[in-house]
């Protein structure tokens, strides 16, 4: 049995298994379906401290990967489809069928942002099309940008353009946002925003330069399809929790993140760090400091157990 598995390898759980390695506590990390998490679809990462010049995502995570490896975590590719985290010991289970069971279980999968699905946006995802303008903002100066989404996330995405980018448009389905009054109103008076209403992305152009030069849109209401130059396009219409193989287990908050209290969750030796459990802040630096958290309350729980 295992005394520590960590399900995920992004930021919280890197952290989470160069924490609990150190502490020898010889974890296990399940690396799922997109090793590094998130962080490994953006580009440069600027606001990690310690790095000055900035750090790519895939390289900032190899590094974290590589220091727990350095203090004996070790690695299984494999994605968690099910999970009985009431049993004890707590057992995870793996596509392939193999069951694994712990004495305590990092929970650090993520969130997912969601995107539109439309085939050229794929295509185009870390080359112009983001799911995360606080990571990728800086990197659109004194270009036209456009946001998609009209929640809270969408709001502040486009209010924290506009100290880059030349213009923001934001394109909303509706004829109405759904974000706070607040967010609203600081919006439309901003002099850089403009809001194309009823509006959907039908498609990013240009796929043939691998690089975002517009988009095509069309509205709604009308049918009518028009283009719009920008160099970005910053998708902000929710996040997923990563949560499916736990599900109906651990307590959840409306929009589905883990509930935890310092970490940790409603059962006795399962925690949670990083973005399944955090909706607000959502950045590397805090999912890491989560990961730390987690680490040391399984260690802490797994020394109460002696
Ligand atoms: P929300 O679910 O609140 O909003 C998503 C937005 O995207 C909606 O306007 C929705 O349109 C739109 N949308 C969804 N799917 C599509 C699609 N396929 N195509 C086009 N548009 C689409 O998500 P947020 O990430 O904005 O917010 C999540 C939670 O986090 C909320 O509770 C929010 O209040 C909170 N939050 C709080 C912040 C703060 O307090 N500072 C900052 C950021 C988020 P429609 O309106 O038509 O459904």
């Amino acid at each position: 049995m295992e005394n520590v598995v960590i399900i995920g390898t992004g930021p919280a759980g890197l952290t989470a298994a160069v924490y609990t390695a150190r502490a020898n506590l010889n974890p296990l990390v399940i690396e799922g379906f997109q090793p590094g998490g998130q962080l490994t679809t953006t580009t440069d990462i600027e606001n990690y401290p310690g790095f000055p010049q900035g750090i790519s995502g895939m390289e900032l995570m190899d590094l974290t990967r590589k220091q727990a490896e350095r203090f004996g975590a070790r690695f299984k590719n494999g994605e968690v489809v099910s999970s009985c985290l009431t049993c004890l010991p707590h057992s995870i289970t793996l596509s392939d069928g193999e069951k694994i069971e712990a004495k305590t279980i990092i929970i650090a999968t993520g969130a997912s942002a969601q995107y539109l699905g439309i085939e050229s946006e794929h295509k185009l995802i870390g080359r112009g099309v983001s799911g995360c303008a606080v990571c990728d903002g800086a990197f659109y100066r004194d270009v036209p940008v456009a946001v998609v989404g009209g929640g809270d996330t969408a709001m502040e995405d486009a209010l924290f353009l506009t100290h880059f980018a030349s213009k923001v448009t934001v394109i909303h389905r509706r004829d109405q946002f759904r974000a706070s009054k607040i967010m609203v109103d600081r919006l439309l008076a901003h002099p850089k925003i403009e809001v194309r209403w009823d509006s959907a992305v039908e498609e990013v152009l240009d796929v043939a330069k691998n690089e975002v030069t517009g988009l095509k849109i069309r509205n709604v209401k009308t049918g009518a399809i028009s283009e719009l130059k920008v160099n970005g396009l910053f998708v902000a219409i929710g996040h997923k929790p990563n949560t499916k193989p736990f599900a109906g287990q651990l307590d959840v908050d409306h929009a589905g993140y883990l509930i935890a209290r310092n970490t940790r969750t409603n059962l006795d030796g399962v925690f949670a760090a990083g973005d399944v459990q955090d909706a607000v802040y959502r950045q590397a630096v805090t999912a890491a400091g989560s990961g730390c958290m987690a680490a040391l309350e399984a260690e802490r729980f797994l020394g109460s157990m002696k």
